[in-house]
């Protein structure tokens, strides 16, 4: 979707357990181990309890577009030419219907709504890193 110098996200020891389960094609959501709640993005600290016991589990990647943006100005060089594209926030299905950021793919940014739905797939950017993006359905 994005050219190879399009910056990509860091791996640290709080996110590995996501982008690791990415790159074996599954999309993970943190969930408190003592109040069940789930969290995206991933945090040390539980927003409803307090507590840090968390695991990670397992979502069907499907969802709704629960809102976007339309990005028409280039804010980094390596997007100069995919510009305008579409930025959305899915809310989940599962997992507590958490809301991911994230794109669409292979949909002109035009035809991107509110309640569209989609499912997840997996965009390879690196040996390291695999992004969850999303496809309509
Ligand atoms: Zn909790």
């Amino acid at each position: 979707m994005f050219p190879p110098e399009m910056p990509v996200p860091v791996v640290e020891s709080l996110t590995e357990p996501y982008w690791s389960a990415a790159r074996e094609g599954r999309l993970v959501i943190q969930r408190c181990t003592d109040c069940g709640a789930h969290r995206h993005l991933p945090h040390v600290l539980c927003p409803a309890c307090g507590s840090t016991a968390c695991d990670w589990d397992v979502s069907e990647g499907r969802g709704t577009v629960f809102t976007y943006t339309v990005v028409t100005h280039p804010v980094h060089g390596a997007v100069v030419d995919v510009v305008p594209y579409a930025v959305v926030v899915v809310e989940l299905d599962d997992c507590g219907n958490v809301l991911v950021p994230s794109n669409v793919v292979d949909c002109p940014p035009d035809e991107v709504h509110v309640g569209m739905p989609v499912e997840v797939v997996f965009d390879r950017v690196t040996d390291e890193v695999t992004i969850p993006r999303f496809r309509r359905v």
